[in-house]
C-alpha cells in the first residue's frame, strides 16, 4: 500500500501537539498532525484554566516554562494574534508554617534557575494582593514574570501559524495503529488511511498510553479528572494565579486567577484522586470550592458563577512529563504525561521536541530529557503539582 509520506506524524492536536506542529513546520520539518476530534484543542486543552508559569520545583518544567512564557509574551508582537497574555504573577500563600517551610524551601531551587521569585511576608502580600483574607495570613511567594492566556486563543494561533508553514492536519480521523517494520516506525493507521513517516510523536494527552500501546510500549499516564468553573466578568482586583496548597477534606489544593477579560477562572485538585474519563461535571464541586475560596477571599462572595467543567489531567505517577524517544521502537518520540501543566509547558516543550526530531540538542537539553526520560524510576514527587 502506498502511504502519503512525511517527516513526522503527530498524533494529537492538543496543548501539545499544535505547538508542536507549529515549531515543525517553522523547522521545514514536513508534518502531518492527526486528532480524533472534530477541531483543534478538543481533548484537555479547551478544559485548562490558562495559568503559565515557570515557578516549578523541578529543573525540567523550569527551563521549559521559561521559555514557553518568553513565547506566550511576545506571541501577539511577532506574530499578531491576540492569545490574552497576562503578566499578573502567581502567588502560592501560607496560612500555616507547613506550608511556608514547603514554599520556602524551594525558593533555593527556583532561585539558583534564575526565577523572579521572592517571599512576601504578611504585609507585603496583602499590598500585592489586598483582597485576600488577612487572619491567619504568614505570607507568600511571588513570582511577578507568570502570567496567564486563553488556552483557546493560544492554540488557535499555533494551529494557524502552523498551517500557514505548510503542516497539514486532519480532524475526525482516530489514530489506530502505528506501523512498525523491523523494529522502526514506519507510520500510522487511522480508521480512514495509512500514512507513512519515520518519526511519530504521540502527544495524545490523557489517551497517550493506548497510543503507545499500538507500538507495544507502556507509558503510565492516566486520565484522572478535575473540575474547574467561570465567573462573571468584574473590573480587575485580582493580578495573580492565586494558589494555596493547603489539603482540605475532598481537595488538595486550589487556584484561582482573574482572566485579562474579567471573569474568575477557578478549580481544584481533589483529594483522592478521580481516575477516568468520566467528564461529566459534578454537584459536589461548586459547594465545595466556594466555601475554600470565600474563606481565602471574602469579596468574591459577591460573584456569580456561570459555568462549571470537568478535564482530565494526564497523570503521570511522579507528576512530572514523559519526555523522550523510546528505546523500544526507534523513531518513537513520547510528548505525554502533562498532569496540570501541558497548557503552559507546549510552547517550549515544542521547540525541545523541533529540536529532537532534527537531531540538534540545545546546551540545557540534555538536562531536561534526563529528569523527564520516560525510562526514569517515577519515584520522586512533583511538590508543586
Ligand atoms: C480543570 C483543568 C484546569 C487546568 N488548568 C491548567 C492551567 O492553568 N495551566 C496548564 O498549563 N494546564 C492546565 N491544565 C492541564 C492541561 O489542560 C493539560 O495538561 C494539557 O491540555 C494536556 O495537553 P496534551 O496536548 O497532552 O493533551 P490534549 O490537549 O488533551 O491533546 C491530546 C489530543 O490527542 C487526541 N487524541 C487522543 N487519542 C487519539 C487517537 N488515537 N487518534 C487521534 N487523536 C487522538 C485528543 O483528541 C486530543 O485532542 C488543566 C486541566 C484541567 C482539567
Amino acid at each position: 500500500m502506498t502511504r502519503k509520506q512525511y517527516d513526522a506524524i503527530l498524533i494529537g492536536a492538543g496543548s501539545v501537539g499544535a505547538p508542536t506542529a507549529f515549531s515543525l513546520a517553522e523547522a521545514g520539518v514536513r508534518t502531518l498532525v492527526i486528532d480524533k476530534a472534530p477541531s483543534v484543542g478538543q481533548g484537555s486543552n479547551k478544559t485548562a484554566i490558562g495559568g503559565i508559569r515557570a515557578t516549578h520545583s523541578d529543573p525540567a518544567k523550569i527551563r521549559l516554562c521559561l521559555r514557553s512564557i518568553e513565547i506566550f509574551a511576545t506571541w501577539k508582537e511577532l506574530h499578531g494574534d491576540e492569545i490574552e497574555w497576562y503578566r499578573g504573577g502567581y502567588s502560592f500563600i501560607a496560612y500555616r508554617e507547613q506550608e511556608e517551610r514547603i514554599l520556602k524551601a524551594l525558593l533555593e531551587i527556583q532561585h539558583s534557575y534564575g526565577l523572579n521569585i521572592d517571599w512576601l511576608d504578611k504585609e507585603a502580600l496583602l499590598e500585592a494582593i489586598p483582597a485576600l483574607n488577612q487572619d491567619g495570613l504568614i505570607g507568600g511567594t511571588f513570582s511577578p514574570d507568570d502570567g496567564s492566556a486563553s488556552p483557546l486563543l493560544a492554540i488557535h494561533a499555533f494551529y494557524w501559524h502552523a498551517q500557514r508553514l505548510g503542516a497539514e492536519f486532519r480532524f475526525d480521523e482516530e489514530v489506530v495503529g502505528i506501523v512498525v517494520e523491523n523494529g522502526r516506525v514506519r507510520g500510522v493507521r487511522t480508521n480512514k488511511a495509512e500514512y507513512g513517516a519515520n518519526v511519530v510523536i504521540n502527544a495524545a494527552g490523557a489517551w497517550s498510553r493506548q497510543v503507545a500501546e499500538m507500538a507495544g510500549i507502556d507509558v503510565p499516564v492516566m486520565p484522572d479528572a478535575h473540575e474547574a468553573a467561570i465567573t462573571e466578568a468584574v473590573a480587575r482586583f485580582l493580578d495573580p494565579m492565586v494558589v494555596d496548597i493547603r489539603p482540605m477534606p475532598g481537595s488538595s489544593n486550589f487556584y484561582f486567577h482573574q482572566h485579562s477579560t474579567g471573569q474568575i477562572v477557578f478549580c481544584i485538585t481533589p483529594s483522592p484522586s478521580i481516575w477516568g474519563y468520566d467528564t461529566r461535571e459534578t454537584s459536589s464541586f461548586l459547594p465545595m470550592v466556594a466555601r475554600r475560596m470565600v474563606d481565602l477571599m471574602p469579596r468574591l462572595k459577591n460573584l456569580r458563577v456561570r459555568r462549571t467543567w470537568r478535564g482530565l489531567y494526564p497523570m503521570t505517577p511522579d507528576g512530572f512529563p514523559i519526555v523522550g524517544w523510546s528505546r523500544e521502537v526507534e523513531g518513537y518520540l513520547l510528548a505525554a504525561g502533562m498532569c496540570g501543566q501541558g497548557f503552559m509547558l507546549g510552547p517550549g516543550l515544542a521547540e525541545l521536541l523541533a529540536r529532537l526530531v532534527q537531531r540538534d540538542l540545545a546546551p540545557g537539553d540534555h538536562e531536561v530529557l534526563e529528569r523527564l526520560s520516560p525510562y526514569r524510576e517515577f519515584e520522586e514527587q512533583e511538590k508543586l503539582q
